[in-house]
Order: C-alpha cells, then sequence, then structure tokens
C-alpha cells in the first residue's frame, strides 16, 4: 500500500460539538478507581480549558507484573464521567478487543500507543475492526523516529475508511541520559507535517517531558511548530499515580500551563509571515538547544580523557592530534558549505574550552 494524500480528512472542528485548534485533552495517564477518575475529572471540567477527557484503560508496560490498567470496569467509570461532566472522553486500544469494547461504552475518540503503532501486524488488525466505524481516531508517532512506519500506521488506518483522523507526537526513545523522556526530534512532525497538511498534529508534552517542570516549555514549543492541539497528563493526586507519576500534573498546574500559552495567530498575510517566522525561529531555538546538548555531551568525554591521560602520565596537550582534527574538520565543512575561517575559529574556541575542562577535572586540590 503506497501512502496516501489523505485529502478529504474531516476537519478537526468537525470531530465532536465545540472542537477549534488548540484540541486540548487532558486527563489521568491510567483511571485507577471511579473516585481518583470522577475526582480529576471534575477539577478539570471546571478549568473550562480542556475539551476531551483522557484515560488509560489498558496499560502497555515495558516490565511485566506492573500496572497494567484496570481494564474494561474502567469504561464503565469513563461512561460515567461522560454522564457527569458532560465531557467527550477518549482512552488508547492496542487491539481489536479494546477497540470492539471502547465502542460499546461509548468512548469518544480513541489513541493507538507509541507501541502499538510500532507493530504494523497490530495496526493492520485495529483498522479492519476500525472498518465502518465513525470515531476520532488519533494515531501516536512509533518509539523510534521512523516517519515511514508513523505514516504508513496512518495510512492503514485511513484506509479502513477513518475520516476523523490525527495524529500525535510524543516523542522518541533515546539511549543514555537526558533531560527528556523522550526527544522531540521536531523535524519528524515538521515532516509529517509538510507531507500531509490537513493531518491534525497533537502535542503530547508530557511523554516528551516525563517530568513535570518542562511540560509548560514543550507545549509551548508545540505550538511555536503550529501543531494542532495538546494532550497532557493530569491527576488529581500525581504523587500517588499507579503510572508515570512523575510527569502528571494537577488540574489547577494543567489549568495554568494552558492559560500560559501564547498563542500564534491565524492565516491573513501579514499573519501568515510572522507565523512562519516564529516556525523557523523555534527551529533555530532547538538546532541551538542541541547544539548545547552534543558541546556538554562532547565537554564530559574531554573530560574522560583528561583523566584518562593522567592515569597514564601523558600531558593533556597533544599537537598532532589537535591539527588533524582541524583539517578534518575544515574539510568536512566545506562540504557542507561551510567556511575554513569559521571552522577553524569555532574549533578553536571549542579546543580551548576542552583543554580547561581537562585541566580542572585533573587539578588536584
Ligand atoms: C499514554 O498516553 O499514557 C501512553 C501509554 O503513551 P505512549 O503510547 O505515548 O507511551
Ligand atoms: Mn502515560
Amino acid at each position: 500500500m503506497a501512502a496516501n494524500e489523505l485529502n478529504d480528512l474531516i476537519p478537526m472542528s468537525e470531530w465532536l460539538p465545540g472542537l477549534k485548534k488548540p484540541l486540548i485533552i487532558g486527563g489521568p495517564c491510567s483511571a485507577e478507581s471511579p473516585e481518583q477518575l470522577m475526582q480529576t475529572a471534575k477539577e478539570i471540567k471546571a478549568l473550562g480549558q480542556v475539551d476531551i477527557f483522557r484515560a488509560g484503560i489498558w496499560k502497555p508496560r515495558t516490565f511485566p507484573n506492573n500496572f497494567e490498567g484496570v481494564g474494561s470496569i474502567g469504561l464503565e467509570w469513563l461512561r460515567e464521567v461522560k454522564k457527569e461532566t458532560g465531557m467527550p472522553v477518549a482512552t488508547e486500544v492496542g487491539s481489536v478487543k479494546h477497540v470492539f469494547e471502547a465502542i460499546k461504552y461509548g468512548v469518544d475518540l480513541i489513541w493507538i500507543g507509541a507501541r502499538t503503532t510500532a507493530n504494523p501486524f497490530a495496526m493492520q488488525e485495529i483498522a479492519e475492526a476500525l472498518q465502518g466505524v465513525d470515531i476520532p481516531v488519533l494515531v501516536k508517532n512509533p518509539l523510534s523516529p521512523d516517519l515511514e512506519l508513523w505514516d504508513g500506521g496512518i495510512n492503514r488506518i485511513y484506509a479502513a475508511g477513518i475520516r476523523k483522523l490525527g495524529a500525535i507526537h510524543r516523542g522518541f526513545s533515546t539511549w543514555g541520559k537526558s533531560d527528556l523522556r523522550n526527544t522531540p526530534h521536531w523535524q519528524v512532525p515538521i515532516e509529517l507535517k509538510r507531507i500531509h497538511p490537513n493531518l491534525p498534529i497533537i502535542g503530547d508534552p508530557s511523554h516528551i517531558c516525563g517530568n513535570r517542570t518542562m511540560i509548560a516549555e514543550i507545549a509551548q514549543r508545540a505550538m511555536d511548530f503550529n501543531l494542532d492541539g495538546l494532550m497532557i497528563e493530569s491527576h488529581c493526586n500525581p504523587d500517588a499515580a499507579w503510572s508515570d507519576a512523575k510527569q502528571q500534573v494537577t488540574p489547577a498546574r494543567l489549568g495554568e500551563i494552558l492559560s500560559g500559552l501564547k498563542m500564534k495567530s491565524e492565516s491573513t498575510s501579514d499573519e501568515k509571515f510572522i507565523r512562519t517566522l516564529d516556525e523557523l525561529r523555534s527551529q533555530i531555538d532547538m538546532y541551538d538547544d542541541q547544539l548545547l546538548n552534543i558541546l556538554e555531551a562532547r565537554m564530559k568525554i574531554a573530560e574522560k580523557i583528561g583523566l584518562h591521560k593522567k592515569d597514564n602520565n601523558v600531558s593533556i596537550l597533544q599537537s598532532a592530534r589537535w591539527s588533524d582534527i582541524i583539517n578534518k574538520m575544515i574539510a568536512k565543512g566545506n562540504g557542507k558549505g561551510l567556511s575554513d575561517k569559521f571552522i577553524s575559529e569555532i574549533f578553536q574556541s571549542i579546543h580551548e574550552e576542552s583543554i580547561n575542562h581537562q585541566i580542572n577535572v585533573t587539578r588536584d586540590i
């Protein structure tokens, strides 16, 4: 099956009554008990800023014996939430059984989780179960930054006849330590938007961050990239949450985050110029952040080299190695349209900083 243009999608504003950009989805990572769900839902409803209430009923967990969701009983609690608060409700599906159960209990929107999107067999089965069903479906990106796999999953759901279709950007797994649980690789959702301009993409700062402190910043970044909405995890007592406790915020904090967002303006030609400029500037900010992270990682390695040399009684400065690096980088930089002067200046200062780090780390105090 070749990738489709997806040009007859139904606009997000027509999925459910009252929806507009940005679509805000909020609620706990997991449904835990009728009380936790209703309490959280009432607090979220009171904000007046959330369009759809979310809760995971079936949780795909990395390790066995972790909390794997309350199962179908939670759908009854979700139905109560909907009755009591009037908010539409959403949950994750990962199998044919989940699809049928969610539809049976009147769930208003379903999403497919990152681990499921990565599996074309599961996606095909879910797509077939959705044939003839009129429900909005959001497809999370797969765990790896594989645009084709994401697009392929979206295409399978589209081929089943779903036209209320969107994507969720929740970042990508990475090896090694990082401030964020899942690296955003913003280039990937930006490219998805370029291929499918009318496919709504919702940002999921909770799963990108994995912590509470950076959610506002990442949510703003998603808005700066002109994504179409946000999904943010919120729990009435985040510290006691049974899953993703570290990243869940109270409904009150969710309200602050949403109120603090600076929204980008829509359409007319002048505003279009500003929006494009903002998007490009956000891309520059993203690359600047990446540069800093890379420089930090490079300095850490330099420190390790410093210690290694010290242990072996070797001097810090080894000029042959250094002129090798400069020459190699100038040649490579030329191939990338970067001038000799720029490359030698930038590597000169990187080298100086590395030496300082090596000196500091090996200094006997
Ligand atoms: C979730 O939304 O709670 C979830 C399990 O997300 P993901 O599939 O992005 O890990
Ligand atoms: Mn979660």
